[in-house]
């Protein structure tokens, strides 16, 4: 485990304009001496990006979006997002091919071009990689993450800018965690394909198997669905993580 690590909470379509309570409780907390170096991003519905970057002033709490258009320039994209505007209201992050957009349509080249856009409007990106149940049973991994990884990223020189969120797609939200040397390796195998990347695990953290999953050295972070809603669940992963 490393000291500074990300903490990222994907709310997905879920809060409302009564959320923000929830994270206030998480800004005290972040004040905290003894937890200074966890990185903390909020990754809220769009339509409560504006309230956190301005309850977040003044704090180390970072605030993305959840998705992006691919493209940078406005246009006729009913109901879209650039990332040209999520910058321009101070987010400084964007998740970009979770695989619940993949599973609605988003392909490696689409995801490519959003990063590209991303990267372009000055945002960083948590990109999002991960293999099926179907994938696993059948040991193919490490080709699809491989394949995920060099689609995505495609002719970007600028990587420093990519944070890697390893998250199996049948371990979101299903309460199942892979095996802890599992788990290793395959992110082990990420930061072969290149040394300088970060990798975070997303799928199912809560605040008993964090127990497990800090003890993974090679762990960056990690990407925090359904438990990052409650802000006690989420502070206490945070805090179990440096315990
Ligand atoms: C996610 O959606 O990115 C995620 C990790 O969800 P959960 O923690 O709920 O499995």
């Amino acid at each position: 485990m490393t000291n500074n690590m990300f903490f990222i909470a994907n709310w997905k379509m879920f809060g409302d304009f009564r959320s923000v309570n929830s994270i206030k409780k998480v800004i005290k907390f972040s004040r905290s001496k003894k937890f200074q170096k966890a990185q903390i991003i909020y990754c809220p519905p769009y339509t409560l990006i504006n309230n956190f970057i301005k309850l977040v002033k003044n704090t180390k709490i970072k605030i993305g979006a959840q998705n992006c258009h691919y493209s940078q320039r406005p246009g006729p994209f009913t109901g879209s997002i650039s990332a040209n505007l999520i910058k321009s209201i101070g987010a400084n992050y964007v998740i970009i091919g979770h695989s619940e957009n993949r599973e609605a349509g988003e392909t490696n080249k689409l995801i490519n071009l959003k990063i590209k856009s991303a990267l372009n409007s000055g945002l960083k990106v948590i990109f999002c990689i991960g293999e099926t149940f179907k994938e696993k049973r059948k040991k193919v991994t490490r080709q699809v993450l491989n394949k995920q990884i060099k689609l995505g990223l495609n002719k970007i020189k600028n990587k420093k800018d990519v944070l890697i969120a390893y998250e199996p797609v049948w371990s979101i939200g299903t309460g199942l965690i892979p095996k802890p040397n599992d788990l290793f390796n395959t992110i082990n195998f990420i930061k072969q394909i290149n040394k300088k990347f970060k990798v975070l695990y997303g799928g199912s953290v809560n605040p008993e198997n964090i127990k497990k999953l800090k003890l993974i050295n090679n762990i960056d972070g990690f990407l925090i669905g359904g438990a990052s809603q409650n802000p006690n669940k989420f502070i206490d992963i945070i805090k179990k993580t440096y315990n």
